[in-house]
């Protein structure tokens, strides 16, 4: 059974019928909304009721989380193919559960890996470009959120400290954003593709994928979390929100001046969000963004991963200069 959400079924259905029913008889189900518990039910009914042996996504982030659950539910193997590199979901043993309307509910771990993942970067480059960026938005924590866990020997998604593999391949994916980031959105604006466009998909679906995943995730998603309980942030990405958590991640952590010039500029050239005001808190209020610092440390987040013990005035404090300092920049252009 292929379950495809509403973008990928309207840009790619009859070709996905064609090509799917080469293989014998197949059902497609439509992906609705978001990755909830209620959602993951109804597919999974759905699957059973026709008998399916191989779930397939296809389409964006929550749709291939979506169809991970539902396989690992059903004990099927899975085959993953996105058409977005719009975050680091696909070849993750994970899948990020949200609420009906979309605030963040758990991490649900399964014991193993999609069978496949399939990854055509002539689709990726169809695709609008801020689906790209965002995604470099979420690879571009990777190696910083890795690199917290990595000094506190902290669990990776996995419960154990990352091997050295995975702290290599999360500096990798940060090397590859840095060089060929901006290309990557020259080549995808103008739909076709380039070798910096196939580097930057690799490493915001795979190398990010592993980075995460096996070297473990700290302040950045966490503060991402934080945000999804505000309402005026839903219609903004994933990598979106991560980036904003980031940037509050390298203030918090006393990272190097340059490396944090470097990141903000980084972010401006490619179009990825440095201010509130960008993903949709133009007039947040004090009581809004520590509302964001509470759910981002409450116990088991990943905050808890970083080198010292982080209160919520802490992160509160770190979205506020990574705020300021992205709106300084923006008035000094
Ligand atoms: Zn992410």
């Amino acid at each position: 059974m292929a379950i495809v959400d509403t973008f990928a079924q309207s840009a790619y259905g009859d070709e996905l019928q064609k090509s799917l029913s080469k293989g014998g008889s197949f059902s497609l189900e439509t992906f609705q909304g978001e990755c909830s518990d209620e959602e993951i039910e109804r597919l999974s009914g759905i699957a059973q009721e026709a008998n399916a042996k191989v779930i397939v996504g296809v389409g964006g982030g929550k749709a291939l989380d979506t169809s991970k659950a539902v396989g690992h539910r059903l004990g099927l193997p899975i085959a993953i193919m996105p058409t977005l590199a719009s975050t680091d979901a696909p070849c993750s043993a994970l899948s990020v559960v949200y609420t009906p309307d979309g605030a963040f509910k758990r991490y649900l771990i399964f014991s193993r890996n999609p069978d496949l993942v399939l990854v055509d970067t002539g689709i990726v480059a169809k695709a609008p470009v801020r689906y790209l960026v965002s995604g470099m938005g979420d690879a571009l924590a990777t190696w910083f959120e890795a690199e917290d866990c990595r000094m506190t020997r902290a669990a990776n998604m996995t419960g154990r400290p990352g091997p050295m593999t995975s702290h290599g391949l999360s500096k990798l994916c940060f090397e590859c954003l840095m060089e060929d980031g901006l290309s990557a959105c020259t080549s995808c604006e103008h739909k076709v593709v380039v070798p910096a466009l196939d580097n930057v998909v690799e490493a915001n679906t795979l190398l990010s994928g592993l980075g995460f995943e096996s070297g473990g995730l700290a302040a950045a998603h966490a503060i991402h979390n934080g945000f999804t309980t505000l309402g005026e942030t839903h219609d903004y990405y994933h990598g979106e929100k991560v980036i904003i958590g980031l940037l509050a991640q390298l203030w918090m952590t006393g990272r190097e001046r340059a490396m944090i010039d470097r990141v903000y500029r980084f972010c401006r050239s490619v179009g990825l969000p440095t201010t509130l005001a960008q993903i949709g808190l133009a007039d947040a209020t004090d009581r809004q963004t520590e509302q964001v610092a509470e759910r981002a440390c409450v116990p088991g987040e990943t905050i808890h991963n970083t080198p010292f013990a982080v209160t919520p005035k802490m992160v509160t404090a770190a979205i506020k200069v990574a705020d300021a300092e992205g709106r300084r920049l923006q008035n000094a252009a």
